[in-house]
């Protein structure tokens, strides 16, 4: 039977760099995914690299200033994959974010960022409204504007993992892992390939990064690890055919106050997200009626030029499920932290991935990797993550 020192199943975001970290830092690396590289959420996102403008209100600091540093750092690292964008947050007289809030949200925001590239914002003077796509000015008080990135979340998973298999990890894909047997210092995994076979390999540590499936595949591992209370929260976007020239809209749902982006999309604008509790399949998820006509409300509500737009304009849309604690409050408000929890302490053989962003992976994985480092062997590091630059790979390369 094959050994591995990390086994990590999931080619989402989480696995990629996973499997990257763990290969850089010398080890043995073998990655299942089930169905295709970043076919879970890590396709289905808003595409944003960003500290989380909104976070602030909720008070996670430490999320937006982990956040901040890392997009610094891929822009470095990714320049073909992720760009800095302006994005524009009107304020009306019915909003319920009030321009001091803003202006004070932005500072903190530049602060966090350390006055680094993209740390810029400030108020879009009267003259220029008339620039911003057909943005009704009607009770506007101020149109604040600041820096965030946008990438193609699909493309920068698949160079992620190209980043891992260059280090020498092995990708197996498609190929399901169907649970696992934990025995003294290893893990013994079971898992099935796309023509059927049945297979078994063992790692000296096994990385569960399975996304909305985690606590599935938790589950199937024997003896029992404890599995955290997380519940799944269907986030949707819709393609619309209208093009954005001046950039990104930060909105302010008129309904609930939630913040809704309005993001240029090659060619065409992608507008999201709704909140909505998931229940059953994580495979099965796709926007709903209701969550259609609460987006396309919030676009009509800013862009009059749009009012008669209707769901049959709607030329796209996807869903995807956020994996959150459970709680009572409102999905909106609730924590965005990755939680990383181990089978055990002290070497652990377990290590799994819930919740989290498409862009902390990177420091993420190396967070994991300092968890998990007391059960592999000593390896002479081949890179530094930090370091690594990423390359848009040919979708079938
Ligand atoms: C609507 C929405 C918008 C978001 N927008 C942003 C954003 O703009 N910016 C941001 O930073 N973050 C954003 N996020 C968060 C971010 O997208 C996710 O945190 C991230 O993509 C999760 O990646 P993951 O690798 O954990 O999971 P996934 O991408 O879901 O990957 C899990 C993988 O595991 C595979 N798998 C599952 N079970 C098995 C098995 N048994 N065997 C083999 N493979 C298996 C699946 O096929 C899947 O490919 C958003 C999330 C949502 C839902």
């Amino acid at each position: 039977m094959t050994t591995v020192d990390v086994a990590v199943i999931g080619a989402g975001i989480h696995g990629a760099g996973m499997a990257q970290a763990a290969a850089a830092a010398g080890h043995s690396v073998l990655l299942l995914e089930q169905t295709a590289i970043a076919a879970g959420t890590s396709s289905r996102s808003s595409k944003l690299i960003h500290g989380g403008l909104r976070y602030l209100e909720t008070g996670q600091l430490h999320l937006v200033r982990e956040s901040l540093r890392e997009r610094t750092l891929l822009l470095q690292l990714a320049p073909e994959l992720v760009q800095l964008r302006r994005f524009y947050v009107p304020i009306y007289r019915a909003t319920r974010r009030r321009p001091w809030q803003i202006a004070l949200g932005l500072a903190l925001y530049g602060v966090l960022a350390g006055f680094s590239r993209g740390a810029a914002f400030g108020a879009l003077p009267r003259r220029r409204w008339g620039e911003l796509d057909g943005l009704s000015t009607e009770d506007l008080q101020r149109v604040f504007h600041y820096q965030d990135a946008q990438t193609d979340d699909r493309a920068l998973t698949r160079a992620v993992v190209a980043s891992a298999q260059s280090l020498g990890a092995q990708l197996l894909c498609p190929a399901r892992c169907l649970g696992a047997t934990l025995v003294a210092h290893a893990v013994q995994l079971r898992y099935r390939h796309a023509d059927g076979r049945d297979m078994e390999c063992r790692a000296r540590v096994l990385v569960n990064a399975a996304g909305p499936w985690a606590d599935e595949l938790a589950r199937h591992i024997t003896p029992a690890i404890a599995v955290p209370p997380i519940e799944r929260v269907q986030g949707s976007h819709l393609l619309l055919p209208l093009r954005l020239h001046a950039g990104c809209y930060y909105l302010e749902s008129p309904r609930d106050g939630r913040a809704i982006f309005a993001l240029p999309w090659h060619g065409q604008t992608l507008l999201g997200t709704t909140e909505t509790r998931h229940r059953g399949d994580p495979g099965r998820c796709a926007p709903g009626a209701a969550e259609v006509a609460y987006l396309l409300g919030v676009l009509k509500h800013y862009f009059p030029a749009w009012r008669g737009l209707s769901g049959a304009d709607v030329s796209g849309s996807f869903a995807g499920l956020r994996v959150l604690p459970r709680g009572s409050g409102h999905a909106f408000h609730r924590s965005r932290e990755t939680l990383l929890l181990t089978d055990r302490e002290h070497a652990p053989r377990v290590l799994s991935i819930y919740g989290g962003k498409l862009t902390t992976w990177r420091a993420v994985a190396q967070r994991a990797m300092a968890r998990i480092t007391a059960s592999l062997p000593a390896r002479r590091a081949r890179a530094h993550t930090d370091r690594l630059r990423l390359h848009p790979v040919a979708e079938h390369g």
